[in-house]
């Protein structure tokens, strides 16, 4: 098995000279990345395109786009971010003041998922470098045309010593987990994530987890079905299903079931044509192996829409599945592909009291035209973040938290939260002596 003893010993040393403190140093970091991600525009979008078959709209969108405006933000902010907080000090401690000190913790690994795999292999490196700190980052090994854009735009950029990527596979992730770090971000699978926990608990290393799951879609009586059918076709099957906090699943009231999968149709249709599978743009399945997972779910309740495949490009049509129970095999763990399974209810407790058995979902989107619908679910359901009468774009805002919580993770990250994540608040109160 490899080591990185040495590779974690180069970076804390290199920490532990202080150059990546300065307010100044942050700021020349992010400038080279942007520039640098700028200058590699045209390799990521290939590499994208040859992994998941992105075209270029959508890979600029989801994933330089995205990172981009994370650094103009972070470049913004960083000096208030950086700023000693003073704060209140107890009357009993006469004459004494109180400061807290955001400071980096030291040496970062972040590890990266393949559905997104430049954004949200960039999108924690943005956080941890405008914190100050090193990093390692290990991208994924199912999208290697991007893994090694980013290995050469590190590379290119910055000395091993302060942001290294290293390529591999699971063993290359648990040998580098054996190392010690001073934080670990990682994004990925539940199960995986349980692993990297228990390694970083080896060395009393924090974490955030940002993990998966099943994420509920609301369409109640009252919603406005048009905009509902519109907003949740885009969601669902962009990256053909393929995203953390897409929809997995459809709940429709009874009463509008005919009329949303009848716009659900024809929304999808608006969005990728009449005959999908000559659209040269339709996300592709990663690989053959989700690929024969995916396309077992497509004999479950009955076909509504979509369902056709093509093993040769692992094409899955995006497909909408009528007739579902809660029993059924595509409604045990999250699909993470462009298959919707529907099922209906007639009253809201019915659905979550279902929801709330199962584990806490990382997104939830409900649409419904009432307050007293949308503050019922709020009220009733824990889950990371999510969107009303919206998909995903809740992601989007460097004001929002994004992260899960109980199976679909912890901590969070993007805008200030970013740069809290990879720092430590000291605390500290000062006295006079006399
Ligand atoms: P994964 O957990 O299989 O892999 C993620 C990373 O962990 C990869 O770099 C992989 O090499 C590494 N890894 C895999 N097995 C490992 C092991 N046993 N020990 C150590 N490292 C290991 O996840 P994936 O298939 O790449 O991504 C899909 C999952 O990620 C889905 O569940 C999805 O919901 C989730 N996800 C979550 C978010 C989020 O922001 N919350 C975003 C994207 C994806």
């Amino acid at each position: 098995m490899e080591n990185y003893e040495n590779l974690a010993k180069q970076q804390r040393a290199f920490f532990l000279t202080g150059q990546t403190k300065p307010i100044d140093f942050r700021i020349n970091s992010l400038n080279t990345l942007q520039n640098a991600i700028n200058k590699h525009e045209k390799e990521i979008l290939a590499a994208l395109r040859k992994d998941l078959n992105k075209s270029e709209v959508e890979g600029y969108a989801t994933e330089i786009k995205i990172v981009l405006e994370e650094i103009k933000f972070s470049l913004e902010n960083l000096k208030g971010w950086m700023q000693p907080k003073k704060v209140d000090t107890p009357s009993f401690l006469t004459g004494a003041s109180s400061v807290i000190y955001p400071e980096p913790y030291g040496v970062a690994l972040i590890i990266a998922p393949w559905n997104y795999p430049f954004q949200l292999a960039i999108a924690p490196l943005i956080g941890a470098m405008a914190a100050g700190n090193c990093a390692v980052l290990k991208p994924s090994e199912f999208t290697p045309s991007t893994s090694k854009v980013l290995a050469t735009l590190v590379r290119e950029n910055f000395p091993d010593d302060y942001i290294a990527v290293v390529e591999g596979e699971v063993e290359t992730s648990t040998a580098l987990l054996k190392e010690q770090f001073d934080y670990i971000f990682f994004t990925g699978s539940t199960p995986v994530g349980k692993v990297v926990m228990e390694a970083a608990a080896k060395h009393l290393t924090p974490v955030t987890l940002e993990l998966g799951g099943k994420s509920p879609c609301i369409v109640h009586s009252d919603a406005q079905i048009t905009t509902a059918a519109k907003r949740i076709a885009r969601g669902k099957f962009l990256n053909a299903g393929q995203t953390c906090v897409a929809p997995d699943y459809i709940l429709v009231q009874r009463q509008v079931k005919e009329q949303f999968l009848d716009e659900l149709k024809d929304a999808i249709q608006d969005l990728y044509g009449e005959d999908i599978s000559r659209n040269p743009d339709f996300p592709k399945v990663v690989n053959e192996k989700q690929f024969k997972r995916l396309s077992t779910f497509l004999k479950d309740g009955t076909l509504y829409f979509g369902g056709r495949t093509d093993s040769s490009r692992n094409f899955i049509e995006p497909t909408v599945l009528d007739q579902i129970a809660w029993t059924d095999p595509v409604m045990k763990d999250e699909i993470f592909g462009p298959i919707l399974p529907v099922i209906v209810y007639d009253e809201l407790s019915e659905i979550i009291e279902e929801i709330t058995k199962r584990p806490k979902p990382l997104a939830l989107y409900i649409f419904s035209e009432s307050e007293a619908v949308q503050d019922q679910i709020l009220s009733s359901v824990s889950f990371g973040g999510g969107c009303i009468n919206e998909t995903l774009a809740h992601l989007t805002s460097p004001y929002l938290p994004f992260g899960g919580v109980g199976e679909s993770g912890m901590g969070s990250y993007h805008g200030q939260v970013s740069f809290d994540t990879f720092s430590h608040r000291k605390s500290v109160l000062k006295r006079k002596a006399e």
